[in-house]
């Protein structure tokens, strides 16, 4: 009785709860996203809640149209139990995620059901002010679409390629498509949805398209390798940390693209020298190749997957630079899997033996196989997907976010 008592106690003080603020009803709202239906003593006890504080946060949820009474479940004698889910439409999430040149833009529920989607071709677009009008124009269409059915959006994000500020939810140096420099993501939320648009590398959708589909207890790297290459390391839903902020030494996701790989090297597009993008991105690649009057990515993928000899001679290079740079981080994140995302994934596909040479490196043969590097399909669906899951998983977990906050001091001059 008096351990009871005692549990309650400290129940109470470490989960009172603040009304005003949806922060201490958050790990509730976690284990239901997480969990699906469940029911007041499922999360009660997978919490360490008391049922009546385990209680006090689900009326806060419903009350907030976060989740909804599913089911009522009878058991024979008593009241029925109540099985509680996510309300799955009220709640949506928007992303624009910009696969340069195009724009996808869509707004999507919480069940990952399309409610607004537009591609929009960004090909001679000619000035900022027209891309603004765009995003300004969706973001509109997307209100009344929400206030129709008296939803609300939880989190908006913006994918993008290049060198982010997401700390003012800006871009720094979008590389391949300049237009979108200085744009401030979070304010364009604000002013138009209510809710800041943040910032995140385009990699990001990526990975979380594919971690769908990987299994939810091994150590992932995904690589998604386009003009640039960018690499994310995750377990399951969970982003993982590679290094720490320079400002308050928080978990932060290092932009491994910009690892320098040689000292004093190529001029790499963020403004340092040696990185590793600047050996094996799609626009090292290309720039090698000049002779062959390549007129961008597609060419590129093209000239590779016909066999052209010099392409194919460059591409296997560059797969096996970046399997010798990223065993080292195979390592160090004690990678389970690897999996190779984007649009230069077919290329992937065709260069993987010289990727594994590289790794091979460093790696056993054994390792290697256990790594089972892949080419994932390039599916639109599954990217647009893997938006829509970070922006919840943004939402959910706003924690999150920092790690990806902070890119490594050196990328900070470029600013
Ligand atoms: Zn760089």
């Amino acid at each position: 009785m008096a351990k009871r008592q005692k549990k309650k106690l400290a129940d109470y003080i470490s989960n009172r709860i603040n009304l005003n603020s949806l922060e201490s009803s958050r790990p509730v709202l976690q284990y239901i996203l997480e969990h699906g239906q469940v029911s007041l003593s499922d999360a009660a006890k997978a919490l360490d809640l008391s049922r009546g504080t385990c209680n006090l946060h689900l009326q806060r949820l419903e009350h907030e149209q976060l989740i909804r009474r599913h089911e009522s479940v009878s058991t024979g004698a008593g009241r029925p139990t109540v099985i509680w889910g996510v309300d799955t439409s009220s709640n949506m999430t928007v992303s624009l995620v910009f696969d340069v040149p195009f724009l996808h833009a869509s707004l999507t529920d919480f069940s990952m059901t399309p409610v607004l989607r537009e591609t929009h071709d960004l090909s001679n677009l000619g000035s900022r002010d027209r891309l603004l009008e765009i995003v300004h124009d969706f973001l509109e269409r997307a209100v009344s679409q929400v206030k129709r059915r008296d939803g609300s959006i939880r989190q908006a994000a913006a994918f993008l390629p290049g060198l982010l500020d997401p700390g003012r939810g800006s871009v720094i140096n979008a590389v391949n498509f300049p237009l979108l420099n200085g744009i401030d993501f979070n304010e364009l939320g604000m002013s138009i949805i209510g809710t800041p648009c943040r910032t995140v590398p385009l990699g990001l959708a990526f990975y979380f398209g594919e971690s769908e589909h990987l299994p939810a207890d091994s150590n992932n790297m995904v690589v998604y390798w386009d003009l640039g290459v960018g690499v994310v390391f995750g377990h399951g839903n969970q982003l993982c940390a590679l290094g720490s902020s320079a400002v308050d030494g928080a978990p932060a996701l290092t932009e491994v693209g910009h690892l320098r790989i040689r000292k004093n090297g190529k001029s790499c597009h963020c403004g340092n020298r040696g990185c590793l993008e600047a050996y094996v991105g799609g626009w090292a690649i290309i720039d090698d190749l000049k002779k062959k009057s390549l007129r961008g990515l597609n060419d590129l993928i093209q000239f590779v997957l016909r066999g052209d000899p010099p392409a194919l001679k460059r591409a296997r290079e560059a797969a096996e630079t970046m399997g010798q740079t990223l065993a080292h981080a195979v390592q160090i994140m004690q990678v389970d899997r690897i999996l190779v995302s984007g649009p230069m994934a077919p290329v992937f596909a065709i260069v993987a033996a010289d990727f594994n040479r590289g790794l091979a490196t460093i790696l056993t043969e054994s390792e290697i196989a256990k790594l089972n590097p892949q080419a994932s399909p390039v599916l639109e669906e599954r990217f647009l997907r893997g938006a829509h899951r970070l922006a919840i998983r943004l939402f959910s977990h706003p924690d999150d976010y920092r790690l990806l906050l902070k890119t490594p001091t050196a990328l900070g001059r470029t600013s």
